[in-house]
Formats: C-alpha cells, structure tokens, sequence
C-alpha cells in the first residue's frame, strides 16, 4: 500500500500515441487528439502530436493505442480512517479502488467509524478530523475528500459556520442522524449552503440498522445539493416516486453501485428522457454491508450502458466530468488547467465488443492498464480487473 507523498511533483509528463481519448463533458465526450501534455500535475496541453510541444519530458507514456479518460470519481463512500474500513474488518479498500480507476472518492460522512460521536462538539470535531487525515494521507494517491459531518437536532448556523471556517466542505447525509424531518433539514442544509458547504440526502429506506426512511416528499422539501443514492441505498423508492424526483427537483442525481439496480436504469433512463443527463452522478455507497468494490464505478458505467442504453462514452461523464462540475473539482474533464488524473483502459482480453465503447455497451468491463493521479503512475497493469488487451509503457 504505497502512500503517495501529497507535494510530490511530476515534472513534465507527455502522454502520447492515445488511442481514444474520453474528455469526461457530456457536450463533447470524445475529443480528436492522441497527446496529452502535464506540468507538475496538472495539463498543460492537449491535441495532436504535432500541435503539441513534447521536448524535454522527464516521463514519456506511450499510450499504445488504448483509451485514455479521467480518473473516476466515486461520489459516494464512507471511508472512516486510514485505508481501513470496519463495515468488513478490511485494509487496502481505496487502494484496490484505484486499481478499478477511482482516483478521487468523496465521503458520503465516516458514519463507520466505532463509537461514533452524535453530541454537537464531538460529529463536529470528527468531521474536522478525517478532513485533515484525508489531506494528509492518499492511499493508492487516491484523493479523498472526507469530513462530512451527520447533522443532528440542536445544530445552530454558528455550528455551519464552526465546520466552514475550519475547512470541513461535505455534509454528510442526512437523514442518517437524528434530523429526519424535511422542515428541519431544509434549515440546516441551507445554513450549510450558505457557508460554502456541500449537501447529499439519503433517499429511501434503511440502509442498515439504526438508519430510517427518507422519502420523496423529505428529499424534495429538504433541497440538498445531491439526492444521494436515488436508488436506495439499497431499498428503493417506488420507481414512479424516483422518476417524480428527477423531474421536480434540478438537484444533483446521484445512483450508486450499492442500490437498486432496476430502479438505477430508471432513474438514468428518466434524467436521458427529461434532457438533464449533466445532473448525473455515480457512487458506490461502499464500503456497505455488501462489502467494498474496487470496480464499483466500472461496473456501473457497464451496467449503465448495456442495460439503459446509453452510450458508454457519455456514461463516463457520469463517472467524471459531471461529478467534477457539480462538485466544483478540479480533475474528472481533460482540458488545460485540470489534474492530470486519468485512467487507461482496453478491452478486456476475449470480450466480445471489438472496440473499448462497443465491450462496455454490451456490458463487459474494461482492462484497466495504467491509473495515473496528478501526473504520476499509480499503477500498471490493474490487480482487479480483467486483463486489458493492450496496455501503456513508459517508454
Ligand atoms: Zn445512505
């Protein structure tokens, strides 16, 4: 489990002979170019080889033809500290994510912490606290963005302000702590908003036990920023009340990997029919009681493709360039000025698609051959998934 030193510098990075290129923007998911240049981390230029200005690269990639697009963004975990998770008693969860392409995971609140504080002074100290853990330490390089604090009764617009002022960015869900009612969420969630502070609502019933029932009516009233696992996480709503959701709130549509997974087609199928795809956004609620996937977010993209008919490479803004957008994220989209945080992929050996696009349409899931974050290798060939048929080298 390498811990990637949050100041290390990449130097100049050329990416080149790509094959496909996926931009992770819904309005141009494939872009006409087969070299990436990266600065210290971030893109600096993007196009053919020949508009490109390649000389003096500390690290050359030749991308051997493959697909390249942006790291995955999982917009829904509950990481707790370290790259532990108590759910199962397992290490090394976010690192084998990284090897499924998720290179940046946002905490959905550490709600698996043992013992975990519900008094005001203490979910507020703990928030503040995995924030700073989680700056300090990327397992894999895996950038997670953690304390999300869950919102209990008492709570005033100082308390908003408190977890603000000291760097605390996520609500985690609510519904999960004592404030269940949509009057009372509505509040807090707008004090959160008002102090720069991220929101997501658990919807539908309970996840394990101690959680409760969030219904359309406590989503709609409540106004978080995302509805988090539209689909239930894993009990859905009624399909027509997850459909009722899409079309009267303009709110963040979030369907996660530990969900329904009927009500998951549904509710992309109604975001594709109602023209608002851009507000879709992948998670994978895990770690869960159905264990951790490390190819969470691939599958989904799969799942998504073959099943709600989608085309795979707008599913992939999904996975990225919607997140990053409604997330205000500074990677998920290759363009100049963004991380450099991208993943490689082929098809899988043997599959039956004859493109990358066309495997994933038919529900297979790509070879993952590189993972790349902030210009730096991550890792080659993936552990997770199956074997990519080609892969990059550093040349
Ligand atoms: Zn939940």
């Amino acid at each position: 489990m390498a811990e990637a030193a949050a100041s290390a510098q990449s130097g100049k990075v050329v990416i080149r002979n790509i094959g496909l290129l996926l931009s992770g923007d819904l309005d141009r998911p494939i872009l006409d170019a087969d070299t990436i240049v990266i600065d210290d981390g971030l893109i600096t230029a993007v196009g053919q080889a020949a508009d490109c200005n390649t000389e003096g690269a500390t690290t050359v990639i030749d991308a051997r033809g493959t697909c390249v697009a942006p790291g995955l963004i999982d917009s829904h975990v509950h990481p707790v500290f370290g790259d532990w998770t108590p759910r199962q008693g397992q290490l090394g969860w976010i690192d084998s994510s990284m090897h499924g392409g998720v290179t940046t995971m946002i905490s959905a609140g550490e709600v698996h912490l043992p013992g975990r504080p519900k008094d005001i002074v203490g979910l507020k100290a703990l928030a503040i606290t995995a924030q700073r853990a989680f700056d300090n330490f990327r397992p894999g390089g895996v950038k997670v963005l953690a304390g999300a604090p869950v919102i209990e009764k008492g709570m005033t617009e100082q308390d908003f302000k408190d977890l603000a002022d000291a760097g605390v960015k996520l609500l985690g869900e609510v519904g999960l702590g004592s404030v269940k009612a949509g009057y009372e969420a509505q509040q807090m969630v707008a004090w959160a908003r008002k102090h720069g502070i991220q929101s997501t609502i658990h919807t539908g019933g309970p996840s394990i036990p101690g959680s409760g029932l969030i219904d359309k009516d406590v989503v709609l009233e409540a106004d978080a920023d995302i509805i988090g696992h539209i689909n239930g996480g894993h009990t859905a709503l009624p399909e027509a009340h997850v459909c009722e959701l899409c079309e009267k709130s303009s709110r963040g549509i979030e369907i996660v990997h530990n969900g329904n997974e009927r009500v998951a087609i549904a509710a992309a199928q109604a975001a594709m029919q109602l023209k608002c795809p851009h507000r879709v956004i992948l998670g994978t609620d895990g770690p869960a009681g159905s264990g951790v996937q490390p190819l969470g977010i691939l599958r989904m993209v799969s799942m998504l493709s073959s099943l709600a008919n989608i085309p795979a490479e707008l599913v992939f803004c999904f996975a990225t360039g919607n997140t990053a957008r409604m997330r205000q994220l500074n990677c998920g989209l290759v363009e100049p000025g963004r991380a450099a945080d991208f993943v490689f992929m082929d098809r899988a050996q043997h599959t039956a698609g004859r493109t990358l696009l066309e495997s994933v349409q038919l529900g297979d899931i790509p070879g993952i051959g590189m993972v790349m974050i902030d210009g730096l290798v991550r890792c080659g060939r993936s552990r997770n998934t199956p074997p990519a048929t080609e892969i990059p080298v550093v040349v």
